[in-house]
């Protein structure tokens, strides 16, 4: 099997994976990456544009594996899109909301190649996007070759895939973005245990060490402590997440406080396309069950629209509970512009329940201390930190113990390593090397062919 990571950058960003084995040639996923601006931010397509794919596989519906669909769907008219039954609810959805974004980012910021797709394109391409329901096996023939495909339910956020490929004698596991607890609207991976020779996996938390004392259970916990604590002393806590997954778990996490009498009665506000994709979702639960979510949540929360005018420095007149994306704090976006409005005021909250990439302002803002100062770049505006900041560990990826216990209990021959920031590989490569000498370990070189 040879693999090119067409990630240009390497890290988390527009992540997409050749794969060739025997007579097939497919790519897994096609993302944009959040951090960088235009063409940038697309995988090198460059490299495979002559080439044939037979078909290409889509892991799940966040952007960082979505995005770039459309674009490689134009130079490759051959190829369709093999997804989840959820992630096929969601895709086309997500990728007009991406339509939208780069229109808004051409005027803001003028980016003249936005948007990088149309409407219209999105809607010719998603006649190509075919359903797979998990566990059900699909068999592909190219001549006298054959693969065959399973998709098992990565956890995550809802639709999301860790992929089995059976080529002949040789079977290859890709975890996609994987997370084996269960969450309040989903339930952890199921992925099969046996032997795999090959384990392609995810490494985001591979630098987060794992604190023993803490669950999600005690998380959530801990949250809805610091939600009481943040409105008995007449403050506003911004909770910043990902439209897709994070959002709608956060909302169902409040939901219930709230009828339980965990936190007092106060308001809460949403905004954006999280709360579109909760109609989604409440669909998705409908028709597979494989969410657990219900769009009542909206109404039981009596959920509000963000105000109009926020003002970096002033404090927003109405205390409340802000629930809003993006889950990274990138600029430009209400969770970035609602912390320009409550950093300055001490009474105030910001609660980070997901993963902070280090040069989003998010991942930035946890690095600085009370007192010191920090900077809203698109804003031009600078305050000391005097609002309470905190970190939660609700993150939709997977403890970097329980990854390495799943690849390790795989006995596999190889293993590669994708979908994490270099620190990050490098604790898988030396837990490996101590754990498993055996297993051959790759982190890839971005745009550089290798044979496993
Ligand atoms: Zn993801
Ligand atoms: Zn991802």
């Amino acid at each position: 099997m040879k693999l090119t990571d067409l990630n240009t950058y390497g890290g988390i960003g527009a992540n997409s994976l050749l794969v060739e084995i025997g007579k097939f040639t497919l790519l897994i996923d096609a993302g944009l990456n959040p951090k960088a601006t235009g063409l940038d931010g697309v995988p090198n397509f460059s490299l495979i544009r002559d080439r044939h794919i037979d078909f290409a596989i889509l892991t799940h519906c966040h952007l960082d594996h979505l995005g770039a669909f459309p674009i490689f769907l134009r130079e490759h008219p051959e190829t369709d899109v093999l997804m989840s039954q959820p992630s096929h609810s969601l895709a086309e959805r997500m990728l007009h909301n991406s339509v939208n974004v780069m229109k808004r980012q051409r005027e803001e910021q003028y980016i003249p190649e936005y948007p990088l797709f149309t409407h219209t394109e999105v809607e010719q391409i998603s006649t190509r996007f075919l359903p797979l329901i998990f566990g059900q096996s699909k068999k592909i023939r190219i001549e006298d070759d054959e693969l065959e495909l399973t998709f098992f339910p990565s956890g995550h956020i809802p639709g999301a895939a860790g992929i089995e490929i059976t080529h002949k004698h040789r079977s290859i596991f890709f975890t996609g973005d994987v997370l084996f607890d269960k969450q309040m609207i989903l339930p952890g991976a199921k992925f099969p245990r046996r032997d795999y020779d090959t384990i392609v996996m995810e490494t985001t938390h591979g630098a987060t060490p794992k604190l023993k004392e803490r669950s999600r259970e005690g998380e959530v916990e801990r949250l809805i402590l610091t939600i009481n604590k943040v409105i008995q002393r007449e403050g506003s806590i911004l909770i910043p997440v990902f439209a897709l997954g994070r959002m709608q778990e956060v909302l169902t996490i409040l939901q219930k406080a709230l009828k339980t009498g965990a936190i007092p009665k106060c308001p809460v506000f949403g905004a954006g396309l999280g709360m579109d994709i909760a109609n989604y979702f409440d669909q998705i639960a409908r028709k597979t069950g494989l969410v657990k979510f219900n769009r009542n949540v909206i109404k039981d929360l009596k959920l509000q629209n963000l105000p109009r005018k926020l003002q970096p420095g002033r404090d927003v007149s109405t205390a409340g509970i802000y629930v809003l994306g993006s889950g990274m704090m990138i600029e430009r976006t209400p969770s970035y512009n609602m912390a320009a409005s409550l950093l300055a005021h001490h009474h105030n909250a910001i609660c980070f329940v997901g993963y902070c990439d280090p040069d989003t302002p998010g991942g930035k803002l946890l690095e600085t201390k009370t007192g010191q100062t920090f900077l809203f770049e698109s804003l031009d505006y600078q305050t000391p930190v005097r609002a309470e900041i905190e970190k939660f560990d609700l993150s939709g990826h997977a403890i970097r113990e329980d990854l390495l216990e799943f690849a390790i209990q795989a006995n596999p021959r190889a293993v590669v390593l994708t979908h994490g920031d270099q620190p990050a590989r490098d604790w898988f490569i030396d837990s490996f090397l101590m754990e498993a000498p055996n297993i051959q370990v790759t982190d890839p070189t971005p745009l550089q062919t290798f044979q496993i």
